[in-house]
């Protein structure tokens, strides 16, 4: 296929690769020049400006930071909307639900699709992610061809895109709560003299056995909490952006505002490009580690 793509940071580079190795026609633009050198090694073309990248294109797939990266490339001067042809529109960014609607109304029917992605650089890599897609069957189908690319399943959710970025946001709500938990856990276990490992053992081999428990369990027993993965401000703002949605439709979530606050911690104590997992810290995973044996 012919894809346009916009935005090469940790996700976007691997999966812009992947989208090559798969054969597809990429031509690839990044605000920041430097960032599309193996991909054009590759075989992708170096577009001027994301309206150069979607003209012509079946496809322009964005990966970017935020609501207001998406909107700057798809509204700006040289945005998406002004090029030329019939490119669908499909945004892979963890965007708010208000955001999507606005894509969706300015794209018209059929040419807007959400597809977030759960998994982290290391998946994209791998061409690994879950991809949790909306949008009208038929821009779905045209899409498959890249989802298979990139993921090793993809989730049709319904045929609103915004309902997508509600899952996504869904998502990282209940795995920063996991890591809340274990951080939780781990710091009594190591107050009473359990090492943070053998809890984790027991844990993940008996009723804790999937992969999110798996992952970020492993990161909190090391401490390993850069280089980031998935960097903290990125964390803070997709859980403001479920306050936003929780807001909008009067859904009480009380933990929320415990996992945004220890977020917050986590930045201000330890800087911005620490992981988002680093919330365990405000969690008290240090204060438990150094307490030993014999401290309860
Ligand atoms: P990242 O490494 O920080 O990359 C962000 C990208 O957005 C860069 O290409 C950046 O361009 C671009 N950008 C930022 N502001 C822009 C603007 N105003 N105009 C144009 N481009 C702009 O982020 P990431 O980790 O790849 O994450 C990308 C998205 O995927 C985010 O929505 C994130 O929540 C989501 N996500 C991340 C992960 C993860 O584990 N990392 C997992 C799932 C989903 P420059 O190079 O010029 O800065």
């Amino acid at each position: 296929m012919k894809i346009g793509y916009i935005g090469l940071g940790n996700m976007g580079s691997a999966i812009a690769l992947n989208l090559v190795k798969a054969g597809h026609e990429v031509a690839s633009w990044n605000r920041s020049p430097g960032k599309d050198e193996a991909l054009v090694a590759a075989g992708a073309r170096r577009a001027a400006s994301p309206r150069d990248a979607a003209a012509g294109a079946e496809l322009v797939m964005t990966m970017l930071a935020d609501d207001r990266a998406v909107e700057a490339v798809t509204f700006g001067e040289d945005g998406i909307l002004a090029a030329a042809g019939d490119a669908i529109h499909v945004s892979m960014s963890t965007i708010g639900v208000a955001c999507a609607e606005r894509l969706t109304e300015a794209h018209g029917p059929g040419r807007f699709v959400s597809a977030p992605v759960f998994g982290r650089p290391e998946a994209a890599a791998a061409a690994k992610l879950f991809v949790v897609a909306a949008g009208t069957a038929e821009a779905l189908e045209r899409c498959q061809p890249a989802f298979a690319a990139i993921g090793q399943r993809s989730f049709a959710i319904g045929g609103h895109p915004p309902q997508a970025n509600l899952v996504k946001l869904c998502g990282n709500f209940m795995i920063l709560s996991a890591i809340e938990a274990m951080a939780e856990a781990m710091a009594l276990a190591a107050r009473g003299g359990v090492e943070k490992a053998k809890l984790l053992e027991v844990l993940t081999g008996t009723l804790f056995s999937a992969p999110i428990y798996q992952t970020y369990g492993a990161i909190l027993v090391e401490e390993r909490f850069r280089p980031a993965g998935f960097a903290a401000p990125l964390g803070l703002k997709d859980m403001n952006l479920a306050d936003a949605a929780a807001t909008a439709s009067r859904t009480p979530m009380p933990l929320l505002g415990l996992l945004r606050d220890h977020l917050r911690a986590a930045i201000a104590d330890e800087g911005e490009d620490v992981d988002w997992s680093a919330l365990a810290i405000a969690a008290g995973i240090k204060r438990g580690a150094i307490s030993g044996p014999g401290g309860m």
